[in-house]
C-alpha cells in the first residue's frame, strides 16, 4: 500500500514511517509537481466511468459505528479504529495520509448518488456538487449539509490550507481551496480512500 500513497497539496501529508522508504530528491521533485498540478485544479476535464462497479469499497460488516443515518458525534479511540478499519483507511483518515494523484477510485467517476464517509458512514457530499477537475483527486463544490464537515487551519509544510475532516467521526478527508467552481467557488479536494459512494436505486 505504500505505493499507493503520496503526498500533494490537496488532501493531506505523507507519514514519516513512509517518507523513510523514499530517496529525498524524488520526494521534493514529485511534491512540486504535485504543488503546481493542484494548484491549477479547477479545469473541467471530462470525467469518466459512469458506469463502474458502485458498492462501497469497504466490508463495513465489523464497523459498529457505520451508519448513513446517525449523525451524533462519535468519540472512539483511535487504537480500536485501528483494530476496526482497513490499513489504508486508517493510514489516511487518522494519520492525514494522502492517497496519489489520479489512483484513488473516484477522482474521474461521475454516478449518480451521495458520498459518504468511509470510516463512519456519514453523508458528506451529493453526487451533483461532484465536478471534474484536473487535480486528481476527487472534488466537490459543497458538502450535503452544513455540519457534515468541520474544518481546521493546517499550516503543514509551509502551505496555508483549510484540513476538512468528517464532522462525525473526526477522520482526515482532504482540504478545501477557494478555487472552485460556481455557485460556491469552493473545491473540497477529498482521498477517494476516504469515500464511499453511495448508488441512487
Ligand atoms: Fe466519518
Amino acid at each position: 500500500m505504500d505505493e499507493m500513497l503520496w503526498r500533494h497539496s490537496c488532501p493531506g501529508r505523507i507519514g514519516m514511517r513512509h517518507m523513510r522508504t523514499m530517496n529525498t530528491i524524488p520526494l521534493l521533485l514529485a511534491s512540486a509537481l504535485m504543488l503546481s498540478a493542484c494548484g491549477t485544479s479547477n479545469g473541467q476535464t471530462a470525467s469518466k466511468n459512469p458506469t463502474m462497479d458502485t458498492n462501497n469499497q469497504y466490508d463495513h460488516s465489523t464497523n459498529p459505528y457505520y451508519s448513513h443515518t446517525d449523525t451524533a458525534k462519535l468519540d472512539v479511540p483511535l487504537a480500536e479504529w485501528k483494530k476496526i478499519l482497513p490499513e489504508d483507511l486508517y493510514y489516511i483518515a487518522f494519520e492525514k495520509g494522502t492517497e496519489r494523484a489520479f489512483t484513488g477510485k473516484y477522482w474521474d467517476f461521475d454516478g449518480i448518488g451521495t458520498y459518504a464517509c468511509a470510516v463512519c458512514g456519514n453523508v458528506l457530499f451529493r453526487a451533483d456538487s461532484k465536478f471534474a477537475s484536473s487535480c486528481g483527486w476527487p472534488s466537490f463544490f459543497q458538502p450535503e449539509r452544513k455540519d457534515a464537515i468541520h474544518y481546521h487551519a493546517d499550516n503543514a509544510f509551509g502551505m496555508i490550507r483549510t484540513e476538512t475532516t468528517c464532522g462525525r467521526c473526526g477522520a482526515h478527508l482532504g482540504h478545501v481551496f477557494d478555487d472552485g467552481p460556481k455557485p460556491t467557488g469552493q473545491r473540497y479536494c477529498i482521498n477517494s480512500v476516504s469515500l464511499d459512494f453511495i448508488g441512487k436505486k
